[in-house]
């Protein structure tokens, strides 16, 4: 029997021994333009998905099939022969791309995959079809050099990410036996060997629409002043009663779920970003910041909750003055959320503390949505031991692990319906995603492959995946 070592390095050997064959696939999955978010191309999404399962079925895969979904279908595939004693690694990609205009800012075609100097220019080149590709291959390299795979694979590859993953909850909730597994690998990243970056966690949202009413029409302030209750006062008072001096939020129960960064957690992240916080300022063109008595940059930043108006609107906004008492104003807030809060709940007690404020002369109306959960994957432990030393074999150098502010609401609800740890991988080792003339970089995209096939391999050993 070979060693683990041994097994990675043929493997290996032969993703570069197949390089030119592997390329040439590459182009023809980059020729199909699976653009979800546009019906027009519905067909082209669903050619996509079944030339992914004749390719699943060609390396090996077992039970791939494309499954319909009330949006576009899920491509699935497994192998589940590694042995009962062996890790379930559920790898996630999206086969679909973003749309590509304009058109006129790509130097070649983005569906006529083009190489000029090392780099691979098509849409979905890094965002996704670099994981779909690279985890394919693997698969396939790992199984014709070994004859087996380390670990047991399900293989779940998403068609509608790019235009938000309308079906993906009820698919989820209707195919928890098939999707189970003892980790999610999220694969939907970059993967930069000059500065690599393993992004762990990040913010789930919820955002509100407030409307105040008060006279049923715009009022005179010289008749009406005074007498009745001006509601883009009460706007005013409802955004002045959101934060304290220190900029807590105030909604009850806003903090309850929040969980507070380990000790090594925020060393890693405060030594991330406290050099930065210069560079950040003038990026943000302030000279200070706010709210720092809450906490550093690094926690303020990405693990506290946050809450921002985003517009208000209201009377009377033209040149000199107009004496009306409007009828009406508004305003729209997101907040940004941490693990634990439950964005449903928070949008409760967001409009129950903005109720608070409609009396007999007033009422209000709030439309809470765009609910995404925040999500955290392995920060430390076996998993992250085991990907750190993959990187460190294949180019020298441990990722930093990173924490972001923003969202990316799926992983989170993968992670409240499948209920496995989680981590990320990322192969697109490139550039100008969601842009024109996004590529990939040839060499770095196999590192990324050769860091993947070391992750396997180490998952499979005993006590990593528990
Ligand atoms: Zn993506």
């Amino acid at each position: 029997m070979t060693s683990a070592t041994a097994a990675a390095t043929n493997a290996i050997q032969h993703t570069h021994q197949q390089q030119n064959e592997y390329m040439k696939g590459f182009h023809d999955l980059l020729k199909i333009p699976s653009i979800s978010t546009d019906p027009a191309y519905k067909a082209e999404v669903e050619r996509c998905a079944n030339w992914i399962v004749d390719e699943m079925k060609r390396i090996g895969l077992r039970n791939a099939s494309a499954i319909p979904t009330s949006g576009h279908p899920v491509v699935y595939g497994e192998w589940l022969e590694a042995g009962a004693d062996k890790p379930t690694i559920l790898l996630y990609a999206h086969y679909d791309v973003q749309p590509v205009d304009p058109l006129a800012l790509w130097d070649t075609p983005p569906f006529e995959p083009s190489v000029r100097e090392g780099r691979l220019y098509a849409r979905g080149v890094c965002d996704d079809k670099a994981a779909v590709w690279g985890i394919l291959k693997s698969v396939e390299s790992m199984m014709a050099a070994n004859g087996t795979l380390p670990v047991n694979i399900k293989v779940f590859f998403e068609g509608e990410e790019e235009s938000g993953s309308p079906s993906m909850e009820p698919f989820i909730v209707a195919n928890k036996d098939m999707l189970k597994a003892d980790l999610f690998l999220i694969c939907d990243g970059g993967f930069d060997p000059g500065n690599p970056e393993q992004i762990y966690a990040v913010r789930g949202i919820v955002g509100i629409e407030v409307t105040v009413t008060g006279p049923d029409h715009d009022l005179h302030s010289g008749m009406f002043g005074g007498v009745v209750q001006n509601p883009l006062h009460v706007v005013g008072k409802i955004i002045g009663s959101f934060h304290d001096e220190a900029g807590r939020v105030q909604i009850a129960g806003y903090y309850d779920r929040v969980k507070a960064l380990s000790a090594s957690e925020k060393a890693n992240l405060d030594a991330l970003f406290d050099p930065q916080i210069e560079d950040l300022k003038k990026k943000a063109g302030v000279s200070h910041f706010w709210a720092e008595s809450l906490g550093t940059l690094a926690e303020r930043g990405t693990a506290l909750p946050t809450l921002d108006v985003n517009g208000m609107w209201g009377g009377y906004q033209g040149e000199g003055t107009k004496t009306v008492l409007p009828a009406q104003a508004s305003f729209k807030a997101t907040l940004r959320l941490v693990p634990d809060q439950d964005p449903y709940e928070i949008g409760r007690l967001l409009n129950q503390h903005v109720q608070q404020f409609a009396s007999d002369t007033i009422s209000i109306q709030t439309r809470v949505s765009g609910e995404g959960w925040p999500c955290a994957f392995l920060f430390e432990g076996p998993v992250v031991d085991a990907l750190n030393q993959s990187y460190f074999t294949t180019i020298g150098k441990t990722p930093k692990w990173m924490r972001i502010g923003g969202s990316i609401p799926i992983s989170g609800m993968f992670q409240r319906e499948l209920d496995a740890p989680m981590s990320g991988f990322g192969f697109g080792a490139g550039d100008n995603y969601h842009s024109p003339n996004e590529y990939l970089i040839l060499d770095h995209f196999r590192d990324s492959m050769d860091t993947f096939i070391h992750f396997m391999y180490k998952l499979a050993e005993p006590g990593v995946v528990s």
